[in-house]
């Protein structure tokens, strides 16, 4: 099977499982495992914020950062399109008791006019002050659109003028770092607090970071035991982690331009309605309307290719470092092929 489902289905590669094994380890909940330290620290400074924290998940560390900038009752404001608010089981309202205000713009990228009509007016007491804006780079429903970097430094700017916290859904930013050419350090002085998944594009099996000031992140800590995401041993999959950092960030540039040749080809066949525009390694597509994607997407699976239904017409196929020049051979053959 050539899984393009998403580029979460990879798998530690030799380097990275040698890395792990080597990894000496030391109880994280009582802060003495020596590679989740360091990859803490390292990752926090590479981006210009002061620290770090381990986290299972991208959701997980989302959450723990909109509850740790926020006091309810209050709004956040995000994009109609966000995975803070589309894919997390509605944990915005759950854990923080925040209010989503929702912006709609091309590609899931807020723009400032956008977000200076969605702010609520604070002398209105109506209102649910808006407390968070939460921007995703790149953005996962907008088909891996990127930011353009003074787009979030407006955007940080207006946040910052009207009080509020600016936070970023980095699941992919890695992706979107090689995609523009900005600096990590240019990212990391637009926001408050990053999130960052090692286990999408980058190829780690487990864990995100969560970035932000020491004091931020000294309460994100106690946040984490809260949710239940205290580790114990886990220098094995921090090496994971580095490691994915340290050699499987530039190779991201590959899954690029593999995404760009399957739309390139996706885009020519009957079966397309749409192609959304590729700027990283997500092909979204939108299939004519007379088809039934869950069909299409059997006759896919009969012929060995994964990928998954995206709402309507949509589908989505996710390149990442497990696809080699074989499999997209064959991926390309199978699509020509329907
Ligand atoms: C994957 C993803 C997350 C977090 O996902 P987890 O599966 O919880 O690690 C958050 N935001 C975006 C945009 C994502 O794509």
């Amino acid at each position: 099977m050539i899984d393009f489902r998403s580029d979460t289905v990879t798998r530690p590669s030799q380097g990275m499982l040698a890395a792990m094994q080597k990894a000496p380890l030391g109880d994280d909940v009582f802060g003495e495992d020596p590679l989740t330290n360091a990859l803490e620290r390292e990752t926090a400074q590479r981006f210009g914020l002061e620290a770090g924290l381990f986290c299972p998940s991208g959701t997980m560390a989302n959450q723990i950062a909109i509850k740790n900038h926020s006091s309810a009752p209050g709004s956040l404001i995000c994009d109609q399109r966000s995975h803070v608010y589309l894919y997390e089981v509605g944990g915005i309202s759950f854990h923080s008791g925040l209010s989503p205000i929702l912006t709609q713009d091309e590609a899931g990228l807020m723009q400032p006019s956008s977000l200076l009509a969605a702010l609520p007016n604070p002398h209105d007491l109506h209102k649910a002050n808006a407390q968070i804006l939460v921007l995703e780079n790149t953005c996962n429903k907008g088909g891996g659109s990127c930011y353009e970097l003074d787009q979030m430094q407006a955007l940080s700017q207006l946040a910052r003028e009207n009080n509020l916290a600016v936070h970023l859904d980095g699941a992919r930013l890695a992706n979107a770092i090689v995609a523009k050419g900005y600096s990590e350090k240019e990212v990391g002085a637009c926001f408050d607090s990053i999130s960052i998944c090692l286990s999408k594009g980058l190829g780690a099996p487990i864990g995100s970071l969560l970035l932000g000031s020491a004091d931020f992140i000294r309460s994100a800590r106690r946040l984490r035991k809260l949710f239940g995401g205290g580790m114990r041993q886990t220098g094995q999959l921090a090496a994971a982690g580095q490691y994915a950092l340290d050699q499987q960030w530039d190779r991201l540039a590959e899954d690029h331009e593999k995404a760009a040749e399957l739309g390139q080809l996706i885009a020519q066949q009957a079966y397309c309605e749409e192609l959304a525009p590729i700027q990283t390694n997500i092909v979204l597509f939108r299939l004519k309307e007379e088809l039934s994607p869950q069909a299409f997407l059997d006759q896919l699976a009969a012929k060995g290719l994964l990928a998954v239904p995206f709402g309507g017409q949509w589908i989505r196929l996710v390149t990442h470092l497990d696809i080699s020049a074989a499999d997209m051979q064959q991926a390309k053959q199978i699509l020509r092929s329907i």
